[in-house]
C-alpha cells in the first residue's frame, strides 16, 4: 500500500531530463467488463510511450525503464484484485512499485518532469478508515478496516480470575466468586476502552466501530472515553470469539462507506456555506490557489472532473491559472503544467493537508470541482474571524 510519506517523496522528484515515468494499472473498470481488454491497454501505452521516447530522442534514458516496465505490464491480467503504480526515473536511479486499491480511473502512461499524481486523488481520498474492535468480557479482538481490506490487528485477553483458597465453600464463597468474575470483567473492559484512547491518543485510529453482543454494550459503553466516542462511527452485533475477517467486513464495511459518505457531503456544505459568508471557505481554482499559497487551507475538496492546466514558477513555486510566460510573483520564466492537479496534490500531501475526492457529484461540478476548507483566512483581522 501507498502511504502519504510515499506520495510526499514522489511530490518532491525532479527530473530535468524529463524522463520521470508514471505507471498507473488498473484492472478493471465498471464501464469495461473484458479484463483482457485492460492488460492489453496497458501494455499498449508503454509501447507507445517507448515509440515516442525512440522518435524523438526526448528522455533517452527513459528506454531501459520503460522496458523494465513492459515485462511487468505483460505479466498483468485484467482480473488481478490490486491496481499498480510504478514511478520510475533510471537517470536518478529511482524506481519505485506500488499495489494500490482497484479504485483508479484507468491505467495511464507519463513521460514527464514530474511524477504524475492525480491519479492517486482518488486513492488518497479513500483513506477512510476505523479500527473495528471486537468486545465481550473475555476478550478484545482489533481489526483494521479501510474500504479495501480488514486486516486483524491485536487481540487483548482477559486476565483469568484467580481461585482463592476459599473456593469450595458453597453460600459466601460463591457470591464472592461471582463478585470477583463481575470484577474482572469490569477490569477487562475499562482496560480495553484504555486501549481505544491510546490507539486514538497516538494516530494508529481517528475512528472506531465497536461489534459485540447486544448484551455486552451497556456494560462496556460507559467505560468509553469521551473523545473515543465521538469518533465512534457505530456498533454492529458480532460474535467477538469466533467472528471472522470477512464477517468483520460485512457487518462494518457499512457503517464505515457511510460514514464516509456523510463527512464528504458536510465538509463540502460547510465550505460552500463559508464561503458565501466569505468565511472558511473557498470555491474555484483561482480562490483556492490563493488560500493554498497563503497556507490557509485546512482540506482541499477535488472532484474527479477537474481539470485545468496552469503555469509554475520554477524560482518561487507560484502557481497560476492559464499561460502567463512570466511569473506575476518574481518576473522569472514559468514552466506550463499540463495538469495543475498534479501540484495541487503535491502541495496538499508536502503541507499534511487532507484530500477530500468527490466522484460524480453535481455540488462541487457547479463550483468548478475545486474548493477549500481553511483553517483561518488572512485576509481577515481576528475580530472578523471571532463575528463569524
Ligand atoms: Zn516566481
Amino acid at each position: 500500500m501507498i502511504r502519504r510519506q510515499d506520495i510526499r517523496e514522489l511530490a518532491q522528484f525532479q527530473c530535468g531530463e524529463g524522463s520521470a515515468l508514471s505507471f498507473y494499472f488498473q484492472p478493471r473498470t465498471p464501464l469495461n467488463k473484458s479484463h483482457r481488454e485492460e492488460a492489453i491497454l496497458a501494455k499498449d501505452l508503454v509501447r507507445s510511450a517507448l515509440r515516442e521516447v525512440d522518435k524523438n530522442g526526448k528522455g533517452k534514458s527513459a528506454r531501459a525503464d520503460l522496458d523494465r516496465i513492459l515485462e511487468i505490464a505483460e505479466r498483468l491480467h485484467g482480473n488481478q484484485a490490486r491496481a499498480k503504480a510504478i514511478f520510475a526515473c533510471s537517470q536518478q536511479g529511482f524506481w519505485r512499485e506500488y499495489d494500490l486499491p482497484p479504485r483508479l480511473s484507468g491505467s495511464s502512461m507519463a513521460v514527464n518532469q514530474r511524477f504524475h499524481l492525480r491519479p492517486l486523488a482518488a486513492i488518497l481520498g479513500t483513506l477512510y478508515s476505523a479500527s473495528v474492535v471486537l468486545v465481550d468480557r473475555k476478550q478484545m479482538r482489533r481489526f483494521a478496516l479501510t474500504l479495501d481490506e480488514v486486516v486483524p490487528r491485536e487481540e487483548i485477553k482477559a486476565e483469568l480470575p484467580r481461585r482463592g483458597r476459599s473456593d469450595g465453600f458453597a453460600g459466601y464463597d460463591a457470591g464472592h466468586a461471582q463478585r470477583h468474575v463481575e470484577h474482572e470483567a469490569m477490569h477487562h473492559f475499562k482496560a480495553v476502552a484504555e486501549r481505544m484512547k491510546e490507539l486514538y491518543d497516538t494516530g494508529v485510529s481517528a475512528n472506531f466501530i465497536v461489534g459485540c453482543r447486544d448484551e455486552t454494550w451497556p456494560e462496556f459503553e460507559p467505560h468509553l472515553h469521551s473523545y473515543v466516542r465521538q469518533h465512534l462511527l457505530g456498533r454492529v452485533v458480532l460474535e467477538p470469539s469466533t467472528a471472522t475477517a470477512e464477517q468483520v467486513r460485512e457487518k462494518a464495511l457499512g457503517v464505515l462507506t457511510e460514514a464516509r459518505t456523510n463527512r464528504c457531503e458536510a465538509v463540502l456544505r460547510e465550505v460552500l456555506g463559508q464561503a458565501q459568508r466569505n468565511g472558511r471557505g473557498a470555491v474555484g481554482l483561482k480562490r483556492v490557489l490563493r488560500s493554498l499559497e497563503a497556507g490557509e487551507v485546512q482540506a482541499l475538496l477535488l472532484g474527479d472532473r477537474f481539470s485545468a492546466v496552469g503555469v509554475e514558477c520554477p524560482n518561487c513555486g507560484h502557481l497560476e491559472l492559464g499561460t502567463k510566460p512570466e511569473c506575476a510573483a518574481c518576473g522569472h520564466a514559468t514552466r506550463e503544467l499540463s495538469d495543475l492537479a498534479d501540484r495541487l496534490i503535491a502541495i496538499a500531501v508536502a503541507n499534511g493537508i487532507d484530500i477530500i475526492y468527490y466522484e460524480q457529484d453535481t455540488e462541487i461540478d457547479r463550483v468548478g470541482n475545486i474548493a477549500a476548507l481553511l483553517r483561518f483566512r488572512s485576509d481577515q483581522s481576528t475580530t472578523a474571524k471571532l463575528a463569524s
